[in-house]
């Protein structure tokens, strides 16, 4: 499905305010800004949405580990909160070799259609990064398998817009055992916004905004262009996965594959 995030979420946008005092500083500060937008530009793909936040659950993980193993003296009460937030860690961390893992899936089974996302351009020729959470189902408000959210630079409506910044697209998919196949659907929906972006809102505008839909058929009426992408990617995906699938062992389903590795950290917690 897909969703504006301008209006259904609270999203901040980082604002960088900076104040130059002097030319020179200026011109270094452009200088620096444009190279970091041509390399940034350049690496436009899909990338796992929790690796920004990795090295610092990682951090959390140790710090938090270490003091429930060295100090005896804490309140039962302090150990409980410490080790709740122990389980949210690990849960996350999960979360992020799930995706690692789903995606180089993805890419394996159906290579072209991963890297026609990969390279993504939008009507402007910039490169877009796309970004991809694997979420436990409860983890979202709207219930839908999976969430395209979609949102527009101020100023700039054929720039997309996520809680990643300007140029960047946030897909969320539900860890069920149709995870991949629910992953094509959704880059069918990018497939198609990233390029038509201002067009597209106009549409999604006049046909579901005031609108009562069930979450799942957002972005799907007959004729919308999105939807049909999507559909179309999803058909794409089946195919190739037969394809593998007659050749290869079966794939463990992403659900068995998320208590392997849920698994498999809380074991290694001890030894950190
Ligand atoms: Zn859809």
């Amino acid at each position: 499905m897909v969703i504006d995030q301008e209006n259904n979420l609270k999203m901040t946008v980082m604002k960088n305010q900076t104040r130059n005092d002097n030319i020179v500083t200026n011109k270094k500060c452009c200088i620096l800004f444009s190279i970091l937008c041509i390399a940034l530009n350049v690496s436009g793909e899909i990338k796992n949405g929790y690796e920004i936040e990795l090295f610092n659950m990682q951090e959390s993980l140790k710090n938090l580990t270490r003091i429930i193993k060295e100090k005896k003296d804490i309140l039962p009460s302090t150990r409980r909160t410490i080790e709740s937030k122990i389980e949210l860690l690990i849960s996350n961390i999960t979360c992020y070799e799930l995706t690692e893992n789903l995606l180089s899936r993805f890419k394996i089974i159906a290579p072209d259609l991963y890297n026609e996302i990969d390279t993504i351009k939008d009507s402007k020729g910039r490169k877009v990064n796309v970004f991809v959470k694997f979420i436990p189902t409860d983890a979202t408000e709207v219930k839908a398998w999976g969430i395209t959210y979609m949102r527009q630079v101020e100023n700039d409506e054929h720039a997309y817009l996520s809680e990643y910044g300007e140029l960047t697209v946030s897909v969320k998919i539900w860890i069920v055992n149709n995870s991949l196949l629910v992953l094509a659907h959704e880059l069918g929906h990018v497939k198609y916004q990233v390029p038509y972006l201002a067009h597209y809102f106009k549409y999604y505008k006049k046909n579901y905004f005031g609108m009562r839909n069930e979450p799942n058929n957002i972005g799907h009426n007959p004729n919308d262009p999105s939807g049909k992408s999507a559909n179309l990617y999803e058909k794409l995906f089946r195919r190739e996965y037969a394809h593998f699938s007659r050749s290869n062992e079966k794939i463990e389903s992403p659900i068995a594959l998320v208590e392997k590795i849920k698994k498999n950290l809380s074991s290694h917690k001890m030894f950190l």
